[in-house]
């Protein structure tokens, strides 16, 4: 199939977003631009966009073809896939299996424990007030999301810990944490949308500890292409 461009819809920090002629799907275009802290610290890192959009299509396929409703449908080409048109809701859902980033920060809890069951929370994706934790309650009474809607996310997106994990496990890499985005197609049907990428996960080399992700920038580690390099040899090579 082939999908051309059509109206430019929306621009964001690490994509682009385009309409095609076909209203269920539009095409999304990864960019080189890296950004922490909410967008206080920025970079342009030339491979970054074609290599999360690799790593994002070999892992939103994976989860497709084990049952996850997910928004893809195909890579395009080096920077491009073609997506579901959805309605993104406004919540960031994080996983954690081990604990680090800002959970360590709010509640000054032990770095590098590993929990005793996954841990997810609700972020209101919203860049002004910096990606605040909210509650179930918030979503429901402000409308972001109904309850059937938080159950159903919230069902995906442990199963997709669970999958990604033992994908993971076996290419020796600790799946940390990670954040899903959901969005409703006009049928109503809820999918995991986004991108899953070293920008939206923590990944730990499981026999040194290296970090294989974004950490690498935000923490000003070095070598960041080198590890964003160094998972999709891993998944590339990957005997499925
Ligand atoms: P933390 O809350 O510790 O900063 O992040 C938890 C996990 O969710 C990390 O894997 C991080 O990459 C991801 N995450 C949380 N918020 C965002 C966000 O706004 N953008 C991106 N790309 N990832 C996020």
């Amino acid at each position: 199939m082939t999908w051309e461009k059509g109206d430019f819809l929306y621009e964001g920090k690490a994509k682009k977003v385009w309409k095609t002629g076909d209203p269920k799907v539009y095409i999304i275009e990864y960019k080189d631009h890296l950004t922490a802290f909410n967008a206080e610290k920025k970079a342009t890192l030339e491979g970054k966009g074609r290599l999360n959009n690799e790593i994002s299509a070999y892992l939103l396929a994976h989860l497709a073809a084990r049952g996850v409703p997910t928004h893809f449908v195909e890579r395009i080409d080096e920077r491009h896939q073609a997506v579901r048109a959805v309605t993104i809701i406004p919540l960031e859902v994080v996983v954690r299996n081990v604990t680090t980033g800002s959970l360590c920060k709010r509640l000054g809890v032990e770095e590098g424990m590993e929990l005793p069951r996954p841990l997810l929370e609700l972020y209101l994706k919203d860049d002004a007030l910096g990606d605040p934790l909210v509650t179930d309650d918030h979503a429901l009474l402000f409308g972001w999301a109904t309850e059937e809607e938080l159950a159903t996310l919230k069902a995906i997106t442990l199963e997709v810990n669970d999958l990604l994990r033992a994908l993971f496990r076996d290419l020796s890499i600790v799946l940390v944490d990670f954040k899903l985005e959901f969005g409703r197609t006009a049928e109503g049907d809820l999918v995991l949308a986004d991108e899953i990428s070293p920008d939206t996960c923590r990944f730990w080399d499981l026999a040194t500890g290296d970090r294989l992700d974004k950490d690498r920038f935000r923490k000003d580690l070095g070598d960041v292409l080198g590890a964003y390099r160094e998972i999709w040899r891993r998944l590339s090579t990957r005997e499925a």
